[in-house]
């Protein structure tokens, strides 16, 4: 796979020489040719064109928390195949790529961190891990951070992008959007505030629940945000969808999110809401048994 190849649409930075020095790619968007670096160090955007490539998890949660302030949670969490699904390929199969390739056990990582020096309960979705999509574990461990945030009186921050449901878990993926739902009803009814932020893609069943319910919902420029996909609408309607449906600016002007943040912004952005939203909120701390309970666990 040549460093120059135009169908190759997703970054992925591999520095080999000790300078750092890895070379150049071609912005998919505008064609420009730039050094890997200069990507890296824009948070994953183009530098000419501020195309928003995919950021990592691990770039996310340093891109937005305060540094090694990140405390990851429910952890122990792991898929299971209960309907002993099989596509063209077993779902345990399915799975254990999933955990080579992301190096995680889950698409999605919860836990609790400081965003300039305010306690956050905080998760972040991995497309990365069977694109994003939300199983059984994926709903569970939000309601797990949604029930951890309203018992503490934390303010709730997620970062979704998701292919929509697992549909490798049917009927048991789709009932956790009416739980994560729920949970998020709990919260909004004890006055704690949910921020929630979009990314390129968030679709399905996460745009259907959790992802579409925050108090404030900020989108990443020019993503894709929609329930089913412009090629399923397409191909049932028989129609043309107007350009740039479904994309965040199309979304903010027709009233479904509430602004579109420049990933460079993001973090102080979100420090300024929490300011404002959160300011007379009082974290409940944890019990002595409960801390226990989770270091006994680890
Ligand atoms: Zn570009």
């Amino acid at each position: 796979m040549g460093l120059f190849s135009r169908d190759k649409p997703k970054i992925k930075i591999q520095t080999t020489k000790k300078d750092g020095f890895s070379g150049w790619l071609k912005c998919t968007h505008c064609n420009e040719l730039i050094h890997t670096n200069q990507i890296e160090q824009n948070n994953n955007c183009c530098p000419k064109c501020d195309y928003h490539y995919r950021l990592p998890v691990d770039d996310r949660i340093k891109a937005l928390v305060d540094a090694d302030s990140f405390q990851p949670m429910f952890t122990e969490y792991q898929s299971i195949d209960s309907l002993n699904f099989v596509d063209t390929e077993p779902y345990t199969e399915r799975i254990a790529v999933a955990k080579e390739k992301s190096g995680r056990d889950e698409a999605v990582i919860v836990g609790k961190c400081l965003i300039q020096g305010r306690p956050v309960a905080f998760g972040v979705m991995d497309f990365q891990f069977m694109g994003g999509s939300m199983g059984s574990v994926v709903g569970e461990k939000l309601t797990l951070l949604i029930e951890y945030a309203t018992a503490h009186r934390l303010p709730l921050v997620i970062v979704s992008t998701s292919g929509g449901a697992r549909m490798q878990e049917s009927i048991l993926s789709l009932m956790q959007m009416a739980k994560t739902s729920a949970a998020l009803a709990k919260l909004h009814e004890a006055g704690l505030p949910y921020i929630s932020i979009l990314t390129n893609p968030t679709t399905g069943g996460v745009t259907a629940s959790f992802a579409s319910l925050g108090d404030i919902i900020i989108a990443e420029p020019n993503a894709l945000i929609c329930f089913a996909g412009p090629r399923v609408i397409e191909q049932t309607i028989g129609q043309q969808l107007p350009p740039g449906a479904q994309k965040s600016e199309f979304l903010l002007k027709h009233g479904m999110i509430d602004c579109i943040v420049r990933r460079p912004e993001l973090k102080n952005k979100l420090a300024e809401l929490l300011d404002f939203i959160a300011a007379d909120i009082e974290p409940v701390p944890e019990s002595p048994t409960e801390t226990k309970k989770k270091s006994s666990k680890r």
